[in-house]
């Protein structure tokens, strides 16, 4: 039995929890280089929660896989960037030191539950193995610590359901045992992709009140990522808005609900589903995200932006500061925030 002791990163107050500078990713495939991942750069600070929104492709699950040190490389590369957590550079530590991080320092929750439980052993095993492996602890104490976490997470009957296998729990209580994986070891981190995708909207809100709760609680820092700005509003601190490899918008989060800076995350806003619009159509995004491996020149967005111009097909756009914390990479983003640029001129 292993009991891992080396810490190899402290907690130095006052610094970043995780910082990821400048970061590139690449998949080398056969039919060409697909640049999933082109400059994304944040920070997150202890206590605070962090979304990151785009449709799948825009990069946000393959800078998070990127952190947690789990991308197949090759394919993967990375050929710039940093990722630093309390301030040490992920991507200058063995393997070994990044090991030790991942579930004592940053877990992650999965979307796919049914997948990353295995079908094979009880919920209680699997939940007392963290503390086995990691924490050296017998195997009756480590049913006892499964039992609590159970507790934890807010599944009824815990101590009688710690012998039940994954598929007896719904999905939403399998999503629960996840959150119960990842906090076991108490991480400074969690990253939650797309945690409430798979369960129906009741579900959803019980699962990301929970896991907020937890959070705060715990003061953790979390990533979560997600396509569907409608579940982060009441969550999140700020958002990161992604869109081919880039980061298009970043704000406070009840700011960019007030009031969108760029023309993409207005597009995400206007198609989410509203009380008050019953009956009507819903409004939708047109087009696809671009292929990674031939992105479009100048913005990415060009090609399915109500507000393009001839410039957004030739120059690629800066960030432009709208405020305290808030910027947007639109060649008219002040005016987009304002209101003040008419859609559909081109
Ligand atoms: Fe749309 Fe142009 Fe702004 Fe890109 S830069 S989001 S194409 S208006």
């Amino acid at each position: 039995m292993t009991i891992e002791t080396s810490d190899p990163v402290l907690v130095q107050p006052g610094v970043p929890l995780l910082e990821v500078e400048d970061l590139h990713v690449e998949f080398h495939t056969r039919d060409g280089v697909a640049k999933a991942v082109n400059g994304v750069s944040y920070k997150v600070h202890p206590g605070e929660t962090l979304a990151v929104l785009g449709e799948s492709g825009s990069g946000k699950s393959v800078t998070a896989q990127a952190v947690m040190g789990i991308l197949d490389m090759p394919p993967a590369r990375i050929p710039r960037g940093a990722i630093k957590f309390q301030g040490r550079d992920l991507l200058k530590m063995s393997n070994e030191e990044r090991r030790k991080l991942r579930g004592q320092r940053m877990a992650m929750i999965f979307q796919d539950s049914l997948s990353a439980l295995n079908p094979v052993y009880s919920v209680g095993f699997q939940l007392g193995e963290m503390f086995r492996v990691h924490r050296g602890m017998s195997r009756k104490d480590a049913k006892a610590k499964a039992v609590e976490l159970m507790d934890l997470v807010k599944i009824p009957a815990a101590r009688t359901r710690v012998n039940d296998y994954p598929h007896q729990f719904s999905g939403g209580m399998r999503q629960r045992i996840m959150i119960a994986m990842a906090l076991a070891l108490e991480p400074d981190l969690i990253i939650a992709d797309e945690p409430t995708t798979a369960l129906d909207v009741t579900v959803q809100a019980q699962v990301m009140g929970l896991l907020a709760e937890l959070q705060r609680e715990f003061h953790m820092g979390l990533i979560l990522i997600t396509h569907d700005l409608g579940v982060v509003a009441d969550v999140a601190d700020n958002i990161v808005v992604m869109y081919a490899g880039r980061i298009v918008e970043r704000a406070p989060v009840h700011a960019i609900y007030r009031q969108p800076g760029h023309p993409y995350t207005k597009g995400l806003l206007a198609s989410i589903p509203r009380l008050d619009l019953k009956g009507q159509d819903l409004y939708a995004i047109k087009g696809l995200p671009p292929n990674l491996m031939r992105i479009p020149s100048g913005c990415a967005f060009n090609p399915r932006c109500p507000y393009a111009r001839d410039v957004c097909t030739t120059e690629l756009p800066a960030a432009v500061p709208l405020g305290t914390g808030r910027e947007s990479a639109c060649h008219f983003a002040q005016a987009v925030l304002e209101g003040e640029v008419a859609a559909d001129v081109h």
